[in-house]
């Protein structure tokens, strides 16, 4: 029974609230502050009725805002006041999600500590096992097949949940409550070791691979978004072997460590720079070298690139092989990268001495990102937008009035798909002068307009009659042919805002204006200058926000 003074309020949240652990977060907060009612997940966002008393339901509304779970944004919380229906508990509706609307769909995140934990604990029933997650972290984008986000709409939906993983799966109490990709050694996905050619090897897969790396060997490993190519970053011979092999001569590599103690003892990471290598993106953050490693791996560069685990089985691998390991895009030269076991088998025979995979399929492929922390503010800035940051959304200043597509330039290929205030930037997908780069990107941008239900009405391209993006047999032609948008060429940095990264990192809203010219060269709002043509493009339409970011302003609309 509600006690006499008991209120009622219907609490709205929206941002990235799905798929990230949201309602157990509002059950345990519920709970702590004894409130009744029950939670759900709604069209993009999450609602919850409330009943308590007045100061408990302040408290859990600004709690609510103030420590939400690690992968959650909160954008907005609303309330209203409703009738008081004397719930005796507090439920989670655990009901299908409506249709996509607005719903913002959650990055890759890579280990957290507490699973880091049962993967090392020996008395865990998860102990090294590769595919650890729980709603705090894991694999998202990248195997999510359509929404509403759910196990039967993902890769996962292969493997059925054993009776343990379902009592976590179910239990409000739980981590791992509704953790889409749950898995165990008795329900979950697994990896095998394959020699160059291809034939199956028995053993311990992270032993055996420990060993051959030390040895020397080249190893081409399944992630998250795609395989990486791993050698010992202290042997400059494999070093040596691995450009030779990828035909990359001089291109750094990026090098994965242990730990932030291990980051240490090979780098020299500013406070700043510890801090970005150590979030939960786990992205490669541009370091100082302390000349430790291979010469091989960043020649004529004074800053390596270095990154921390974003897998479980990264974790296992860097234990057993107690070095640092260069682990590079699993493609030969600029090819995409590769996502499926044949394809890897196929395309990387000749570069790697052993694979090793895993059978639970990359839907979405997507390259390591890539960070850069300011020399003049010490604020972290995206250099290359990839795993773990697409396909969070950016806040336009000024809405679309149609749904918006931005093809971009030709090199580093990305694209931008807007409708009303948000702009959704995809990864980086590379230079788009073979086939199968725009076959990849052709394949992102229809999985964009699927997931995100955004059928563009306007197409803004380059002026630039070659580019890939721009040339009528690069496009897309199914968005064209069904929806038969109009095409909006614009010259230069216009377009290829359209299509560029940003270089947010803890901002959704804020924006800067660098986009990836034709001419390769990188230009940002504050550095734009003499370039090759349609390049040199003026800075004013970009400005400095309050916060000391960048905030794009949208251009005028055509006529
Ligand atoms: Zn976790
Ligand atoms: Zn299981």
């Amino acid at each position: 029974m509600m006690r006499p003074e008991a209120e009622a309020r219907r609490v709205s949240v929206r941002g990235v609230v799905q798929g990230v652990g949201f309602r157990p977060f509002v059950w345990r907060l519920a709970e702590r502050h004894g409130l009744t009612g029950w939670v759900r997940n709604a069209d993009g966002v999450v609602e919850i009725h409330l009943e308590g008393s007045p100061g408990s339901l302040d408290a859990f509304v600004t709690e609510l805002g103030d420590a939400p779970p690690p992968l959650a944004v909160v954008e907005d919380v609303s309330w209203r006041p409703e009738d008081v229906h004397g719930f005796p508990g507090f439920d989670v509706d655990v009901s299908v999600e409506g249709a996509a609307g607005d719903r913002l769909v959650p990055p890759d995140a890579a280990t957290c500590d507490a699973c880091l934990r049962e993967l090392l604990d020996p008395d865990d029933r998860r102990y090294r096992y590769p595919f650890i997650n729980c709603t705090d972290c894991g694999p998202r984008f990248t195997i999510i097949e359509a929404l509403p986000y759910d196990r039967a709409r993902t890769s996962m939906r292969n493997f059925p949940m054993c009776e343990a993983c379902r009592q976590e799966y179910e239990d409000p109490g739980d981590r791992r409550f509704h953790a889409e990709p749950i898995a165990c050694p008795v329900c979950g996905p697994r990896i095998e070791l394959r020699d160059a050619s291809g034939g199956g090897v028995e053993g311990d897969v992270v032993e055996l691979v420990g060993s051959m790396l030390r040895g020397g060997a080249i190893v081409a490993i399944k992630g998250l978004g795609g395989f990486h190519l791993a050698c010992d970053a202290t042997d400059s011979g494999a070093v040596r072997l691995l450009r030779e092999r990828k035909r990359r001569p001089n291109k750094p590599f990026a090098v994965m460590v242990a730990d932030l103690a291990a980051a240490r003892e090979w780098f020299e990471p500013t406070t700043e720079e510890a801090a970005a290598l150590s979030s939960w993106r786990a992205p490669i953050v541009l370091v100082a070298d302390r000349g430790r490693l291979a010469p091989g791996i960043a020649p004529g560069h004074r800053r390596c690139g270095a990154m921390l685990p974003a897998t479980p089985l990264h974790h296992l691998l860097l234990r057993a092989v107690s070095a640092p390991l260069v682990m590079t895009s699993g493609n030969a030269s600029d090819e995409p990268i590769c996502i499926g076991n044949d394809e890897a088998l196929d395309r990387l025979a000749g570069i790697a001495d052993a694979f090793v995979l895993h059978d639970r399929a990359i839907v979405a492929r997507y390259d390591d990102p890539v960070v850069w922390v300011r020399p003049d503010d010490q604020r972290p800035s995206v250099m290359r937008r990839a795993r773990s940051f697409a396909p969070s959304s950016i806040d336009l200043a000024c809405p679309v009035r149609v749904p918006t597509l931005g093809m971009g330039a030709e090199l580093h290929g990305a694209f931008c798909l807007a409708t009303g205030g948000r702009a959704f930037l995809s990864q980086h997908i590379g230079d788009l002068d073979t086939e199968e780069a725009m076959a990849a990107y052709r394949s992102a941008l229809d999985r964009y307009r699927e997931i995100l239900r955004v059928e563009p009405e306007l197409v803004a391209h380059d002026l630039h009659p070659d580019f890939a993006s721009t040339r009528s047999r690069g496009w897309p032609c199914s968005i064209i042919t069904r929806t038969s948008p109009r095409r909006w060429p614009r010259a230069g940095w216009r377009a290829r805002c359209w299509g560029s990264r940003s270089t947010d990192w803890d901002s959704a809203t804020t924006e800067r204006s660098g986009a990836a010219s034709s001419c390769g060269v990188r230009r940002g709002a504050r550095r734009v200058s003499a370039g090759c043509g349609p390049c040199a493009s003026p800075a004013a339409t970009a400005r400095r926000d309050t916060r000391g970011g960048w905030r794009w302003r949208s251009p005028r609309r055509p006529a």
